[in-house]
C-alpha cells in the first residue's frame, strides 16, 4: 500500500464531521483568495484592512462561529477550531482577530451580558459589521490581572471608569470595547462604546512579532457609562477567565495550522533546493529535522482533535485547555524554529511564512496566560499544590 499523505500523515482528517471538512475548505478557498498574496505586506507594513477582513469572516461566519442564536453560527468546537486551524495556517495574526472577536468579545457578552447587551452587539458582531476587543491586561497586571488598577465607580446611577489597559488586540478599530475593572463589589466587566467620551485607543507600535495585528492601548479617562453598562451577573476573575478559555481553546486549535505550514514550507524547499548535487531533503540530517517536524504537526494536531471532542461532549476542564495551549504552542514554536533553519538565508525572509510564523509564535507563547503559567496550572492539577505565588 502507499505511504501516509506527507501532508497530513495520521490522517487526522478523514475522521472529520461533513461539517468540519466543508469549514475547513471555505476556510482554505478564502485564505488563498483573499488572504495569502496580502499577509507578508500587512506583516511588513504593520497596517491591517480590519473593516473589509471583519466582513470577509463575517459573511463567512466564523465571527462567534461556535455561539448558539444573535445571528451565530452554532457550528461544533471541533468545527471552530478547524476554522482557526486553517486561519492560523496563514498568519497567527489573522487567526486572532477572529479569535478576540468571537470567543473574547462576543463570548463575554453572550455568556456574562444581559439579554439588552446581546440583542445591542452580538448580530452585528457576527456580520462583522461591528468589531470589540477585550481589555483585561494592563501596563503592570498582566499574569496577574487580579492586581489590575483600573476602577469603576458609582456615580449617582452611572458608573465611572478610569484607568489603562494595554496590549489590546483590536483596540483602535473596535466599535465596543469588553473592560474588566475593580469596583466596590469585586472585579466587574463593562460593555463600553468606543465612541463614548473619556476612551482613547493609541496603537502600539514597534511590535516584531503578531505585526498583522492591530494592538493598542486603552485609555479610560472618566468613562461614564449608564447603570446597564455592567454584566448583570458576574463578580471577580471567573467572568475574564471564562473567556480567555475560549480564546486559548481556538489557540491550541490554531498553532497546528501555523506548524503545518512551516512543515510544508519547509518539505517543499529542501525537495526542491540542491547543494552538493542532490536535493536538501536527501540529506540524512534533513530528514532527521522532516521527521521530527511532521511528528510534532500531528502530534498538535491530534491533542487538538481529541481536546475539541472533549469540548463538543461538555466533558473539558479548563486544565485540559492547559494542557493544550503549553503543548501545542511549544510544539509549533519548535516545528517553526527547526524550519528555518532549513531555508538557509531563505528562511530569515518575508518572501517565505516561516520566520513570520516564528515570530508570531513568541506572540502566541506570552498572549492568553504564558506558558509558564498554564505549567503552573498543569502543575497543580497534577500534584494538588498551588505555586503560582
Ligand atoms: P508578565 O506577567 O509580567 O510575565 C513576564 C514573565 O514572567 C513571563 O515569562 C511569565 O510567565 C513570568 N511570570 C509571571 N508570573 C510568574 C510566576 N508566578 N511564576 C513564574 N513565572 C512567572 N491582553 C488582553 O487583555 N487583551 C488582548 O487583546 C491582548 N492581546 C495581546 C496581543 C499581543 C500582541 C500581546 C503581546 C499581548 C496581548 N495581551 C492581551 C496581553 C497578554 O495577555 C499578556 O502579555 C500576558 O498575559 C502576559 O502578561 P505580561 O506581558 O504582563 O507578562
Amino acid at each position: 500500500s502507499s505511504n501516509p499523505d506527507p501532508h497530513d500523515f495520521l490522517d487526522l482528517d478523514a475522521g472529520l464531521a461533513e461539517e468540519d471538512r466543508a469549514i475547513r475548505d471555505a476556510v482554505r478557498a478564502y485564505a488563498k483568495d483573499q488572504l495569502l498574496d496580502h499577509v507578508a505586506e500587512w506583516y511588513e507594513t504593520g497596517a491591517l484592512p480590519a473593516a473589509e477582513l471583519a466582513k470577509g469572516f463575517g459573511s463567512l461566519g466564523l465571527l462567534g462561529m461556535h455561539l448558539e442564536g444573535y445571528g451565530c453560527a452554532g457550528t461544533s468546537a471541533v468545527a471552530y477550531g478547524i476554522a482557526c486551524r486553517e486561519l492560523e495556517a496563514v498568519d497567527s495574526g489573522l487567526r486572532s482577530f477572529v479569535s478576540v472577536q468571537g470567543s473574547l468579545a462576543m463570548y463575554a457578552i453572550h455568556r456574562w451580558g444581559s439579554e439588552e447587551q446581546r440583542q445591542e452587539w452580538l448580530p452585528r458582531m457576527a456580520t462583522g459589521d461591528a468589531l470589540g476587543c477585550f481589555g483585561l491586561t494592563e501596563p503592570d497586571a498582566g499574569s496577574d490581572p487580579g492586581s489590575m488598577r483600573t476602577r469603576a465607580v458609582r456615580d449617582g446611577g452611572d458608573w465611572v471608569l478610569s484607568g489603562t489597559k494595554m496590549w489590546i488586540t483590536n483596540g483602535t478599530v473596535a466599535d465596543v470595547a469588553v473592560v474588566w475593572a475593580q469596583t466596590d463589589d469585586g472585579i466587574r466587566g463593562f460593555v463600553v462604546p468606543t465612541s463614548t467620551p473619556g476612551f482613547t485607543a493609541n496603537e502600539v507600535k514597534h511590535k516584531l512579532s503578531l505585526r498583522a495585528s492591530l494592538t493598542a492601548e486603552l485609555v479610560l479617562d472618566g468613562v461614564r457609562l449608564p447603570s446597564s453598562a455592567a454584566f448583570p451577573e458576574v463578580r471577580g476573575l471567573r467572568g475574564p477567565l471564562s473567556c480567555l478559555n475560549e480564546a486559548r481553546y481556538g489557540i491550541l486549535f490554531g498553532v497546528v495550522g501555523a506548524a503545518r505550514a512551516c512543515y510544508e514550507a519547509a518539505l517543499e524547499y529542501t525537495l526542491s533546493r540542491s547543494q552538493f548535487g542532490k536535493p536538501l531533503a536527501g540529506f540524512q540530517l534533513t530528514q532527521r529535522k522532516l521527521a521530527d517536524l511532521v511528528v510534532e504537526v500531528n502530534r498538535a494536531g491530534l491533542v487538538a482533535l481529541q481536546i475539541g471532542r472533549l469540548k463538543d461532549a461538555g466533558a473539558l476542564h479548563h486544565n485540559h485547555v492547559s494542557f493544550g495551549k503549553m503543548a501545542n504552542v511549544r510544539s509549533a514554536l519548535s516545528v517553526a524554529r527547526e524550519a528555518r533553519s532549513m531555508l538557509g538565508a531563505n528562511g530569515i525572509s518575508l518572501e517565505y511564512p516561516v520566520m513570520r510564523h516564528m515570530a508570531n509564535l513568541e506572540t502566541v507563547l506570552t498572549y492568553e496566560g504564558t506558558e509558564e503559567m498554564h505549567a503552573l496550572s498543569l502543575g497543580q492539577a497534577v500534584t494538588g499544590l498551588a505555586a503560582f505565588r
